[in-house]
């Protein structure tokens, strides 16, 4: 996260490429480069926007903005530049947030030509009359969108997609905290037993990126069960769900369980899919209509740091960077295990203790024990019911059921399991 935090990250260009790079110190990521000009989905892949360094200097010679004291200082893919101009005319190519006086804020002019510099609001009003030197000394030429991709082979062909966003410059939350987390949980799952699922790990460029990779990999589309998009996780709010569009999927409802799991208030931590966001908005998007939610803490555009440079390393916490991972690695556990069942011996209760499944003694049995946990996936077990549902309607933890499931396959109890739909 230190190392990720400060890096001028872009839509394209060598920022993205050297954060691939720190990443592939710990996993083997495939680096992607897509051409500019390629034609994606309804989009065209733009030329490649590098920034060497932006300066506003004020007539006294001080300097106002310097993307070596702060990346943000310069609006994201403006036009390079080298003049001198009035005070009043400057104002329109500046950016600040009156509401937020000592914060810089984020910029970006991706499709729109133009350039701009960013500065706190009690900078911008301490600028007098005179001329200004802007200088924006960067490239935007043919190149490439590039993009990082891990996969982590299952024993199916069926696919679990995890992806986060590469294009923010020098923000902790969003985004650094989901390259982050993402690597952390490549690494845990490269370092693992084999897998049902293929697990496939995307570090794109937001939205292009997304729609990039979807226009290029139709045929892995079509074999994806669901996953999660995961952003702003460092910060020091619970750990949020967003719904996927389709919203009660087996995706939608293992990745509720995992919070129920771990004490979340549902209500207020489940989110419904809205069509705006991060990268969800592509894989929900209704041709492809993924079973893709989004895990994060604060919701963007709600807290006061977002997309300034107030979202920086002081803004996020260790701990919740490593309790994001447990949730996402748990949330991998429950879809990996998750099936649908049917009893074969539906008729009464079958004799457990026969079977060596049932130890407890007459009159003990209590609501948490592993022989309810059997009961229940019996019971329930009808060939529709999956073992997350079982889970949610009996409220025993997930485990158990699953581990219940396991022992009753074994003895011959449950029959062919069916892979949920998707
Ligand atoms: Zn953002």
């Amino acid at each position: 996260m230190t190392r990720l935090y400060p890096m001028a990250r872009s839509l394209t260009g060598d920022g993205v490429r050297a954060t691939l790079a720190i990443l592939r110190e710990t996993i083997p990521l495939t680096v992607h480069e897509i051409p500019s000009g390629t034609a994606v989905l309804d989009w065209t892949v733009p030329d490649e926007w590098n920034l060497r360094r932006a300066t506003l200097t004020a007539p006294d010679g001080s300097v106002v903005a310097d993307t070596d004291v702060h990346p943000l200082h310069v609006v994201g893919y403006s036009d390079p530049v080298d003049l001198r101009i009035e005070r009043a005319a400057l104002d329109a190519h500046l950016h600040s947030l009156p509401d937020r006086p000592d914060a810089i804020p984020y910029r970006t002019t991706y499709y729109h030509r133009a350039w701009g510099f960013c500065v706190n609001q009690r900078v911008r009003d301490s600028l007098g009359d005179g001329i200004y030197h802007a200088r924006i000394d960067a490239s935007l030429a043919p190149g490439a969108l590039t993009y990082g991709e891990l996969v982590v082979p299952g024993t199916t062909e069926q696919e679990l997609l995890l992806s986060t966003h590469v294009c923010h410059p020098a923000m902790a939350n969003d985004n650094a905290s989901g390259i982050a987390v993402l690597a952390a949980v490549a690494r845990a799952l490269l370092a693992g037993a084999p897998l049902r699922h293929t697990v496939r790990c995307l570090f794109i460029p937001g939205s292009l990126g997304a729609i990039a990779w979807l226009g290029t990999h139709r045929e892995v589309v079509a074999r994806i069960a669901g996953g999660l998009v995961l952003t702003g996780l460092g910060d020091r709010g619970p750990l949020r769900y967003k719904r996927s569009q389709r919203g009660d999927t087996p995706i939608d409802r293992a990745a509720e369980l995992v919070l129920a799991e771990r004490g979340a208030d549902l209500a207020s931590q489940v989110l419904d899919f809205s069509p705006y966001g991060y990268d969800e908005r592509q894989f929900c998007s209704p041709g492809f209509d993924l079973a893709v939610g989004r895990l994060t803490r604060g919701v963007h555009g709600t807290y006061p740091e977002y997309h300034t440079s107030l979202d920086d390393l002081s803004f996020v916490d260790a701990g919740q960077l490593a309790d994001a991972v447990d949730a996402v690695l748990a949330f991998v556990d429950v879809v990996e295990r998750d099936r649908t069942f049917t009893n074969l011996a539906p008729y009464g209760e079958p004799q457990l203790g026969r079977r060596g499944l049932y130890t407890a003694v007459g009159g003990t049995m209590n609501s948490q024990s592993v022989e309810m946990g059997l009961l229940w996936v019996l019971n329930q077990s009808n060939g529709a019911r999956s073992l997350v549902d079982i889970a949610r309607r009996s409220g025993l933890p997930f485990d158990p059921i699953a581990s219940a499931a396991e022992a009753l396959e074994t003895a011959g109890l449950l029959g062919p399991d069916s892979v949920p739909d998707r």
